[in-house]
């Protein structure tokens, strides 16, 4: 079966430097694939490039052996290629609730739904997410007053307001306290499991690593250095060298 995301020999400059180096990296159907690497390996401008978010110089990017290298940031999204951010992106003076009703894709149903005294669909998916990522009892909270993991939480329910079918994750559990890593850990394993939602995650913590993916890309200095289990990766002698050079 053709892989949900196929990105071929994919190179991306920025003046000199060269963040991404011909990487090549499969997304089958269903699948929790993990991304690592050092700082500055390349991981984010992967994402970016995915996304949309740049052009890349060449290399091909396949979404359901659609190329879509060529296509902008919403353009994408309607496919359902959706993701979140390293830095986490909550309006903090907005409300739970609001925070996913402006991240529907047609962002005046989002406030046409805030505005009307009766809930139309949006608000219906809008509560429906807000129980599956934990956060009903904060419908009416600003974001800016949750924890940092319940940002996370809310960022992940932010992105599923797209109805993503590859949802990319750029380090969810980064900073955040590990009983609420645990929260998301099972978050993400849910969605994957009873939503059919296939990922891609970008993540340090070889632990969270083994407990999510079943096949991990290591990125070096913009390529791929090893691939292969969690189990693998972390036993890989390269990758733990690149782990080692890359500390101060
Ligand atoms: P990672 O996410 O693995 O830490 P990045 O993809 O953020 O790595 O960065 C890879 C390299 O590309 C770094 O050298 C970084 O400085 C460079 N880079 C990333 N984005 C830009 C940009 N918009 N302009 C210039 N250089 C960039
Ligand atoms: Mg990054």
């Amino acid at each position: 079966m053709t892989d949900l995301l196929a990105v071929r020999d994919v190179t991306k400059r920025f003046g000199g430097v060269v963040a991404n180096h011909s990487v090549s990296l499969a997304v089958p159907h269903g699948a929790i694939v993990g991304l690592i690497g050092p700082n500055g390996s390349g991981k984010t401008t992967l994402f970016n490039s995915i996304v949309g978010y740049h052009p890349i110089d060449t290399g091909s990017i396949a979404f359901e052996g659609r190329e879509i290298s060529r296509l902008r940031v919403p353009g994408i999204a309607r496919l359902g290629l959706v993701r979140t951010f390293q830095q986490t992106r909550v309006f903090n003076k907005m409300t739970c609730l609001q925070n996913l009703l402006v991240s529907v894709p047609h962002v005046h149903e989002g406030l046409a739904a805030m505005c009307a005294g009766q809930p139309p669909a949006v608000m219906a998916r809008a509560s429906e997410i807000l129980r599956l990522v934990g956060l009903q009892e904060h419908t009416e909270q600003h974001a800016g007053d949750l924890s940092f993991g319940q940002q996370k939480l809310l960022e992940i329910g932010m992105a599923l307001m797209n109805e993503p079918r590859l949802l990319l994750l750029d380090e969810p559990t980064a900073g955040v306290n590990p009983v609420m890593i645990e929260s998301l850990i099972a978050l993400l394993r849910d969605i994957n499991a009873r939503l059919g939602l296939t990922l891609l995650v970008i993540e340090h913590n070889m632990r969270v690593m083994m407990q999510l993916a079943g096949h991990v890309y290591c990125l070096a200095h913009g390529e791929v250095l090893a691939q292969g289990s969690p189990a693998q990766i972390a036993a890989n002698r390269a990758v733990i060298e690149a782990y080692l050079g890359a500390q101060p």
